[in-house]
């Protein structure tokens, strides 16, 4: 026997809806802000370096240039890579729009391949068969916050010369084999959105442990002005040369204090986010009708995201009643992507459709994010757990 459903009017698990992502905010934060307003210098200042460089240490390489947004960080990379008209550059079908969209703003082509059925990851086969003479480089996505198979991809970059990117936007703190996500890839870029594992309210950062892409990464950042203000100043000259086409996409001193003090707090919040999946993996592996997100030995989990996949063949419904059902508990589930290939702007551009990446398309039907950020307590994972419980125990196909 069953629950009611809160959405058949029964009693919701939570009044309050419990969201899929939160930030965290304390008074450091807000002092460290407050220190900025008062110090006169708001952006291109002391706390960007400082920021840069505390983050480039942390993902252990030699250089992090931050820029207003995850999307800017990739845009940049592909502008460092001189990614361009002709040029192809493999990305995942299962990731968020910003990965496919930075090839895009460099009138080149993105190539969608398909993910591993499980790990929702580059497949590393798809990719070599979708390599090509124009194939300049592949970005992975280290989706939910599971490192993607760097090595794999790694033996087929180098094999066909290109270069590899990891969009590492769910991925900070996360480990492969010993190594930071962020040391793995020629270029990583990371993101501050408040739903990410630090946040600058809006912010980005890309890291490479090559000078010169570095070199070209600021610069784009700053319009491609050949000479750094900084440096600027210190000549005490206004002379200065445009040299390419570059963008404003300078991360504020505010925005970069913001960060610093995030950081402090990041290994207490992962361990946090990691707490809170062993929770749920402990309670869903004796339940039906799920599949936990994988792991693997040699790889730390970052749990930006908790994606279940639904196993619909044992369910009475599809994800969208599940979805429509645990927001009625007053759990604010999500889903983590409608894969590129649905979209209109690819379909259009690309001349891709629905039903071309099975195993992405597959995922798509049965996924479900399940809420994950550090500031939950163990009354919300409780909440979670019972509100899959309830719903999936009332939707099984033998209930
Ligand atoms: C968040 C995210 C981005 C973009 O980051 P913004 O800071 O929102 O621009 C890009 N790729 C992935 C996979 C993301 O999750």
């Amino acid at each position: 026997m069953s629950e009611r459903l809160a959405i058949e009017g029964g009693a919701a698990i939570r009044q309050t809806p419990l969201p899929y992502a939160q930030q965290s905010i304390d008074d450091a934060d807000v002092a460290a802000v407050t220190e900025v307003l008062r110090s006169g210098w708001l952006t291109t200042g002391p706390s960007v370096s400082k920021f840069e460089q505390q983050f480039a240490s942390f993902v252990t390489v030699r250089h992090a240039v931050a820029v207003n947004s995850g999307t800017a960080a990739l845009h940049a990379a592909m502008f460092a890579l001189q990614v361009g008209p002709g040029d192809e550059v493999i990305v995942p079908a299962m990731t968020f729009a910003a990965t496919a969209n930075a090839v895009l703003f460099q009138n080149a082509a993105p190539v969608i391949v398909d993910v591993d059925a499980e790990t929702l990851l580059i497949d590393p086969q798809a990719v070599e068969r979708a390599v090509t003479r124009r194939t300049k480089a592949i970005i992975a996505v280290d989706f939910a916050g599971d490192p993607s198979p760097y090595d794999e991809l790694r033996t087929v970059a180098n094999k066909h010369g290109i270069t590899l990117i990891a969009d590492a936007c769910h991925a900070l703190g996360a480990i492969y084999k010993d190594c930071p996500v962020g040391s793995l890839a020629d270029i990583s870029t990371f993101s501050f959105h408040p739903a990410k594992h630090i946040t600058t309210g809006e912010g980005g950062m890309a890291v490479t442990d090559d000078d010169e892409l570095a070199h070209r990464m600021r610069r784009f950042r700053n319009h491609c002005i050949s000479a750094d203000p900084k440096e600027r100043a210190k000549k005490r000259s206004w002379r200065y040369d445009v040299v390419d086409l570059g963008f404003n996409y300078r991360l504020s001193d505010l925005q970069c204090a913001l960060g610093v003090a995030q950081l402090q707090r990041l290994p207490a919040s992962l361990d946090r986010r990691r707490a809170i999946a062993r929770m749920y993996d402990a309670a869903f592996a004796e339940m039906n009708g799920l599949r936990t997100p994988p792991t693997r030995k040699d790889c730390i989990h970052a749990y930006h995201l908790y994606v279940i996949q639904l196993e619909l063949d044992r369910l009475a419904v599809d994800r969208e009643a599940v979805y429509a059902a645990m927001h009625a508990e007053g759990i604010a589930v999500n889903v983590h992507y409608i894969p590129l290939h649905h979209h209109t702007l690819y379909q259009t551009r690309l001349g891709v459709g629905v039903g071309d990446f099975p195993n992405a398309d597959r995922a798509y039907e049965r996924i479900l994010t399940l809420p994950m950020f550090p500031k939950m307590t163990d009354k919300d994972v409780d909440d979670v757990i019972e509100a899959v419980r309830k719903v999936l125990g009332a939707y099984r196909r033998d209930a």
